[in-house]
């Protein structure tokens, strides 16, 4: 099913999903299985599986001099969607990014993804490449979000990068990223809101916003996106914090800020992390619940057992 038929089939009975991120090039996917076998019992209706775009490493050899090679850490994204929709038959939703990638490249994922019986794509730009990707004159990208949400919209509708002699439309549910204290890069959250608006009158059916925790910010940004006339729904993206490292990590790599009080609570009892952390998410959950939301996402990346200790509150 695509994500915007279970959160019109789930109606006031609010859904649960979770996002997670492909191993390390090198490592095993068992890692992977067993998030997912962990969370199952909670009736997950969809799995997001993060995509990552190629960087440059460098190396530094015996004899002093540097080697820089280019590639992606962590591959995988679509055979892993290919596991968990196909084995455990739960929904999942492909990241696919316009960085590092090319058009073809991306019609190619999709006609891939399609075969697998993958409907679902989260269309994001990503966060720059640390290397300068030559791109032959034959092959051409997209820039921002949008672009690669109307390369898909292209595609729903048959429309092929090459003209096709009848071509079969492939059906995709787009969803794209939103951002309730603004993204880094927009001058301010108006003009962000404004792309965002783009966005989905390109075609994106549905938003899920970045981690945020103080849900004022998320509830304000909701009520900001439908006085500018988006309609579609807006799932929150929640991450639950387990260590103090995090206190500085996540500021820094999501551009978020974290309360006062959570700071506070934190700070002064530091050997009680992860319990805070979970408190402090189920609050946050009962307060998006109250406000109504479609539906909780859980950015658990590698980790379950917060996340277990939050899902099992409310599903
Ligand atoms: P865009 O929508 O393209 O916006 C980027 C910036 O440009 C914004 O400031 C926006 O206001 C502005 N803008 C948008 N369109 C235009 C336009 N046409 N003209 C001028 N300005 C414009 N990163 C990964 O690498 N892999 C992932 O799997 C991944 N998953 C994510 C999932 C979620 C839910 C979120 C919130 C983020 C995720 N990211 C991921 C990070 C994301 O790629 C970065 O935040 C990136 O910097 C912006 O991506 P975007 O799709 O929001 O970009």
């Amino acid at each position: 099913m695509k994500v915007i038929e279970h959160i019109d089939k789930a109606g006031k009975n609010p859904l649960f999903s979770f996002e997670i991120v492909p191993p390390p090039r090198g490592r095993n996917v068992q890692d992977i299985i067993d998030i997912v076998e962990g969370l199952k019992p909670y009736n997950p209706s969809w799995v997001d599986v993060t995509a990552h775009s190629a960087g440059a490493y460098y190396n530094e050899r015996s004899d002093g001099s540097i080697e820089r090679r280019i590639y992606r850490k962590r591959p995988g994204t679509i055979g892993i969607c290919g596991i968990i929709q196909n084995r455990f038959c739960i929904d999942t939703v492909t990241h696919l990014l316009t960085q590092g990638f090319t058009k073809e490249e991306t019609e190619d994922a999709l006609i891939e993804l399609n075969y697998l019986g993958i409907h679902n794509v989260l269309a994001l730009r990503g966060d720059g490449l640390n290397y300068s990707k030559q791109i032959s004159k034959d092959r051409s990208v997209n820039t921002y979000a949008i672009d690669l949400v109307s390369q898909i919209n292209d595609i729903k509708h048959g429309k092929f990068l090459n003209d096709i002699t009848n071509s079969r439309p492939l059906d995709f549910c787009v969803g794209v990223a939103g951002y309730p204290e603004k993204h880094f890069e927009a001058p301010n959250l108006k003009m962000d809101v404004h792309w965002l608006k783009k966005k989905v009158e390109a075609g994106a059916e549905y938003i899920v916003t970045q981690m945020f925790f103080d849900t004022k910010k998320y509830c304000d940004f909701v009520t900001l996106c439908r006085s500018e006339g988006i309609t579609v729904p807006i799932v929150p993206g929640l991450k639950v914090i387990k260590n103090i490292k995090q206190l500085t990590t996540i500021p820094s790599n999501f551009y978020v800020d974290l309360p006062d009080e959570l700071v506070d609570e934190i700070s002064s009892n530091p050997n009680h992390v992860e319990e805070i952390g979970v408190n402090w998410a189920i609050k946050q959950c009962d307060e998006l619940l109250k406000f109504g939301v479609p539906s909780l996402h859980f950015y658990v990346m590698n980790d379950t057992k917060s996340v277990k200790d939050v899902v099992k509150k409310f599903f």
